[in-house]
């Protein structure tokens, strides 16, 4: 039998943190942070680290691992699937507590290590980078196979925990491209090679959704259209994204260059986030645009660099968030905007009321500078209802465990499951410490 320990992510959205146990040992899959609450502690992202961690596990920052305490002696490896904070954040607050090794593939690793310098902590605990597509052993009886899928962030892997008795496939959170356009599609033969799959742990975040997901390179098309079909001689242009999404800053970077535009990136996390696609050999962006790292030399910039219409300024704050660059940019004075100016939002309010709110704000002070803006040039990077049932087919699971969504979105995946030929009692909606064996 194994034993599966929800520890976060399970009945809500955030802080994803699962252990797998056989006998006496065990995996831990994920570690991350809950970002709605660990942002309303912290409200921007230069964290102080001296947050104390009871009270970030007693606002649901942060898994609460004083839960499972007995559990931390057995961990044989933490498992990272990819590099959203949701699901590695929360690493740099716990490590010492974990006397074991750290795994993930090379973009999550060097992600984790700009974490980990971000909040000047050290670890002691190693850290392995492994390619995708590979196994490694964490104990004589536990092994671990990182499986490629395709998500909005670079390296991003099924976590496959094999057992004596079996294994599990945890796969949160994943979509299936088959046009992706950064390294392949999903590894299909290597999810149909998986034999005696006891449980699938399952991104459930639009399992009402009734459609498949559209591929990145849609998203490509979207952007194209946007800012190759609109006149903008003369005229600023703005693209705010998501920092972690290499690919779409990929395109954006392709399509300056068919606008004979020079692209200028700017907000400390997309720094972060391109340092680490170049460490992990993914894409050298720096040496194709310029960079500006720190919200302090955004002034001193506009100051010296005059000319901004020949450009195309890449920035975060696609949420609203007050204090990162393009809400910087939209209330201060240090930027030319000219009327009908584009801003292009490649992204989707991520629905919380602080969200709506940052956003229309925001909105309104561009509008009142009269530009132009462009909302939704995006599509996600989760599996909708369709991708599921295809998915779920594929591994074909003896349970199913949905997680990485509200009980509304749970309930869904179930129903599904069932729509497909599950019994109700092989699909497991847990919350955080239900354990179950299976
Ligand atoms: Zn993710």
């Amino acid at each position: 039998m194994i034993e599966i320990i929800p520890i976060g992510g399970y009945s809500e959205i955030g802080r994803n943190c699962t252990l797998v146990k056989w006998k006496d040992e065990s995996v831990m899959v994920d570690l991350g942070l809950h970002m709605e609450n660990y942002i309303r502690l912290t409200e921007d992202e230069d964290v102080p680290f001296e947050i104390p961690q009871s009270t970030l596990i007693r606002e649901g920052a942060v898994p609460d691992l004083t839960a499972v305490s007995d559990e931390l002696k057995t961990i044989k490896a933490v498992c990272i699937s990819h590099a959203h904070l949701d699901h590695v954040g929360a690493v740099p607050f716990f490590a010492n507590k974990i006397k074991a090794p750290i795994h993930g593939t090379r973009f999550t690793i060097e992600v984790l290590r700009k974490l980990l310098d971000d909040k000047k902590k050290r670890i002691s605990s190693e850290l392995i980078a492994h390619p995708e597509n590979s196994k490694f052993k964490v104990s004589d009886n536990l092994e671990v196979e990182f499986i490629h899928i395709t998500h909005s962030t670079p390296h991003t892997v099924l976590v496959v925990v094999h057992t004596p008795d079996g294994c599990i496939v945890y796969a949160n959170d994943f979509k299936l491209d088959n046009a992706p356009l950064l390294g392949p599609k999903p590894n299909y033969d290597a999810m149909k090679k998986l034999v005696n799959v006891k449980a699938l742990i399952i991104d459930s975040l639009y399992a009402m959704d009734p459609r498949k997901t559209p591929s990145e390179s849609i998203a490509r098309e979207m952007l194209r259209d946007v800012l190759l079909g609109t006149s903008s001689d003369n005229k600023n242009i703005i693209v705010t994204t998501f920092s972690s999404h290499i690919a779409r800053i990929k395109t954006i970077m392709e399509i300056s260059n068919t606008l004979k535009r020079k692209p200028v990136l700017v907000g400390r996390s997309l720094a972060k986030y391109v340092d680490a696609a170049k460490a992990a050999g993914i894409a050298d962006f720096e040496k194709d645009a310029i960079m500006v790292k720190y919200g302090s030399k955004l002034e001193d910039y506009f100051k010296k660099n005059k000319s901004t219409t020949d450009k195309i300024f890449i920035v975060t704050g696609h949420q609203g968030e007050p204090k990162a660059v393009l809400s910087r940019l939209a209330k201060g004075k240090f930027f030319p905007f000219n009327d009908e100016d584009l801003v292009v939002f490649s992204c989707k309010v991520i629905p919380n009321e602080e969200n709506f709110a940052n956003r229309s704000n925001l909105e309104s002070e561009l509008k009142n500078k009269r530009l132009r803006i462009f909302t939704d040039i995006h599509v996600s990077g989760h599996a909708c209802r369709e991708d599921h049932r295809e998915f779920i087919r594929l591994i074909s699971p003896e349970n199913i465990i949905p997680t990485h969504g509200d009980l509304a979105m749970l309930n869904a995946q179930k129903e599904l499951a069932v729509e497909i030929g599950y019994k109700e009692d092989k699909v497991h909606i847990l919350k955080n410490f239900s354990k179950i064996w299976v």
